[in-house]
């Protein structure tokens, strides 16, 4: 399984790289622009061109961005949800020009509307955007905590989003482990093996891209979002050995978000949490 971790692209691309190396990514997450602003600047073209020869020249792969976290296209509020597809019609061609090929986007919250509205909402955001960037990068859905009003929280309502969407080509889903837990999904022990060939079941495998590989500090369906560094959580090591010594782990890549103080990588507890996984895979 190729492993990786967000990084940070606050102190310009070049650290980015060195950042990646330093921990030993295969694969890397990285937000194009401070994931809590509305604001953002262009791109330096120099700058990324080195940033792209580099990431080729280190072999990681996938590139991978998260889009920030201000953007909700199940709001109700009209104004919100505009800028919220714009932002991802912007994000979709920013990952373009950084030769990122995945997208990974919160499906979103319904918050003070309804379900329905939401949900329709985030189909017609996207199935917009992708008709208005046309390349090859794909949008994944990340699988959500299960907060009250989270809307991708569990396989059902992932798989109508992706029915929905004119071009699901470009649509996949992006699977958080603790997001899974914190949902009802139990894949501590060898509980991965089952609910995978659910997920199989509901959604499809070809539909499944991507892994954030995070311990839950969490119980069993607690709907909250509190990752845990590896095998110090409720999924505990057990379940991350079924998880990276399952046969799809060879082809979908894995990026951790364990904790880190004020998001600034932790060298010491980082490698840590990769080393840990990687000792798991027999
Ligand atoms: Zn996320
Ligand atoms: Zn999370």
């Amino acid at each position: 399984m190729r492993l990786g971790f967000h990084c940070s692209v606050g102190k310009g691309l070049e650290n980015t790289v060195k950042e990646a190396l330093r921990l030993r990514c295969e694969t890397v997450q990285i937000f194009s622009r401070s994931p809590r602003s509305w604001a953002r600047r262009e791109f330096d073209i120099e700058e990324v061109k080195k940033f792209r020869a580099a990431i080729a020249y280190h072999n990681i792969s996938p590139l991978v961005v998260h889009m920030l976290y201000l953007p909700n296209l199940a709001s109700c509020d009209e104004n919100l949800r505009a800028k919220s597809i714009a932002v991802l019609i912007d994000e979709l061609k920013r990952c373009k020009i950084l030769g990122a090929r995945y997208l990974v986007v919160h499906p979103g919250r319904y918050a003070s509307g309804d379900f329905e509205t939401g949900i329709a909402g985030i189909i017609n955001g996207i199935t917009l955007s992708l008709k208005k960037v046309k390349n090859e990068v794909m949008i994944l859905l990340e699988n959500l905590a299960g907060g009250k009003t989270d809307i991708g929280k569990n396989f059902q309502e992932l798989r109508r989003i992706i029915d929905c969407v004119k071009d699901n080509s470009r649509i996949g889903v992006c699977l958080d482990t603790c997001h899974l837990y914190a949902g009802g999904y139990d894949i501590s022990g060898e509980g991965f093996n089952a609910v995978i060939n659910k997920f199989d079941s509901e959604i499809g495998l070809s539909n499944l891209r991507l892994f954030h590989l995070n311990d839950s500090a969490e119980v069993l369906g607690s709907g909250r979002d509190r990752h845990a560094h590896i095998g110090t959580g409720y999924i505990g090591l057990e379940g991350f050995a079924s998880i990276v010594n399952h046969k799809i782990a060879k082809k979908i890549p894995g990026i951790l978000e364990t904790p880190r103080s004020e998001h600034v990588a932790d060298l010491d507890m980082d490698i840590k949490n990769i080393t840990k996984l990687r000792d798991l895979i027999i």
